[in-house]
């Protein structure tokens, strides 16, 4: 008994790191509860296997484990240098034009793949190449070559990014390649699959339809990272509603708006996904300096606990567990970092939609079952769930309470693996009557160690067993 829950949620990135032997089942035991296969790096067959060894791995611990698969998106990047590199002065003229070799970059030149940059961009417009670390003013664009002038300079390589500042380079959201990795996502049965730079909700809804077609039914994670996107408040709206979960994707929505405005919208996008019942993660750099080092410096340890506040269902791990020196060790301490600022939020006080009307019945329920746990002695809340909608609705609450999510189905437990406060729990009740559903219930959450006899749960469910959306009744138990 006793058990002390994390509420926050953290996702690891798989890369070479994680392939060493034993890494695996130690980042597992770490606590991680969602791992990410980025489309960006690798082959198909290493995603492949690392999805094995992950259900694996999660098996072998009696746990589970969701998988986050994430495509590219048309992420345009320069070529290659004839050296490898090139280092930029300020001042310097340097072109970016797509009938250069693409291997044959130099000092003054280097080509590209995306055929649309000259009718994308105009004079003044500044291009971020490398996250931000060399920048380009465009001079003018001269029929398929874009004339540009150094205005930060520095070391250049082969492949690096482009963004444009302010956003607006006309590339569609879904390339080729993601087309045939979705084919792979589904092939793996992923969890969450992750659109790169969506533009619009439409966007959003073309990948879901790909998905199904390929006979997916992951839930879509958009990455909130064009600028176009948080530009108003109305497409931003539209994308989180089209979407399952929202990343706050840091990266590139740092390079296409700056920096400085990304703490502001870390928590307007993860305020309105919450108001809106999505879910959302928060990503890139929370730990970076623990790619090199065995402990995080203070702004990382700020970072984590400040998106944990903000009220983030989930923090997520790149290159920190991807080619990090010190993956578990990394989600320990991210951990360990929830946790203690979970602490600081675990308020029972909630406005969440206080002002407004309920239509749904689980919904209703949702929200009312909240509220009563929230204001009396009950210790935890247990939703006997078909799609896990019921412990969705619920998690957007403020709550100190933990939510088991009682469901017979394996896909349904993975997936709450990702939002915030909520833990999975796989039940069978086929064959079993009211009476018995309940006390199987009863006997699960003691074995999971967060009540013990003499506390009291408030537990959710529907008449009719196996209807989705069919939650209608609530009912207070006392072990
Ligand atoms: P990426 O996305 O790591 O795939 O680029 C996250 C981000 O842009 O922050
Ligand atoms: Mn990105």
């Amino acid at each position: 008994m006793n058990r002390v829950l994390r509420r926050t949620k953290i996702v690891a990135t798989l890369g070479p790191a994680t392939d060493r032997p034993g890494e695996l089942d130690k980042l597992l035991q770490a606590g991680v509860d969602v791992v990410r296969i980025n489309m960006s790096h690798g082959t198909a067959a290493d995603h492949q296997q690392r999805v094995k060894n992950v259900r694996e791995a999660a098996a072998r611990q009696k746990r589970e484990v969701a998988v986050l698969v994430d495509l590219q998106g048309p992420k345009i990047r320069i070529g290659r240098f004839k050296e490898g590199k090139v280092e930029l002065q300020e001042g310097d003229n340097f072109a970016l034009d797509c009938r250069v070799g693409i291997a044959d970059g130099d000092i003054t030149q280097v080509g590209l793949i995306y055929t649309q940059l000259p009718q994308d961009v105009g004079p003044d417009d500044q291009l971020l190449l490398d996250d931000g670390r060399v920048v380009l003013q465009v001079v003018k664009v001269v029929g398929e070559r874009v004339e540009c002038r150094v205005l930060v300079g520095g070391d250049l390589s082969d492949n690096k990014g482009i963004n444009l500042l302010g956003g607006g380079l006309s590339a569609a959201a879904l390339t080729d390649k993601d087309k045939e990795d979705i084919l792979i996502a589904a092939e793996m049965q992923a969890d969450y699959l992750a659109i790169s730079f969506p533009r619009t909700a439409e966007d959003v809804e073309v990948c879901r339809q790909l998905a199904r077609q390929a006979g997916l039914e992951a839930h879509i994670v958009s990455k909130i990272e064009r600028a176009e996107v948080v530009a108003d408040d109305a497409t931003l709206d539209a994308v989180i509603l089209a979407s399952d979960v929202v990343m706050i994707a840091r990266g590139d929505l740092g390079v296409e708006v700056g920096d400085a405005k990304l703490p502001e919208l870390q928590k307007k996008i993860i305020k309105r996904a919450r108001h809106l019942n999505r879910i959302t993660i928060t990503a890139t750099q929370m730990m970076e300096s623990m790619i090199e080092n065995a402990i995080p410096t203070r702004a990382e340890v700020f970072d984590v606990a400040n998106a944990v506040m903000d009220g983030t269902d989930a923090v997520m791990l790149s290159g920190e567990t991807a080619t990090g020196r010190y993956p578990s060790r990394v989600v320990e301490a991210m951990s360990g970092i929830c946790m203690e600022a979970e602490k600081s939020c675990t308020t029972r006080k909630s406005t969440h939609r206080i002002d407004q009307t309920f239509e749904a019945v689980d919904e209703i329920i949702a929200m009312a079952s909240m509220y009563a746990a929230n204001h009396s002695s009950i210790k935890c809340l247990a939703a006997l769930t078909e799609s896990g909608n019921t412990p969705l609705l619920m998690s957007r609450i403020s709550s100190g309470l933990p939510i088991f999510a009682l469901t017979p189905h394996v896909d349904t437990c993975r997936r709450v693996c990702l939002y915030r406060g909520v833990y999975p729990s796989l039940i069978s009740y086929t064959g079993l009557n009211a009476s018995e559903i309940r006390q199987q219930v009863l006997n699960q959450l003691l074995q999971e160690g967060v009540v013990q006899p003499g506390d009291r749960v408030l537990l959710t469910r529907g008449e009719q067993q196996g209807a989705l959306g069919g939650t209608n009744r609530m009912e207070v138990i006392t072990l």
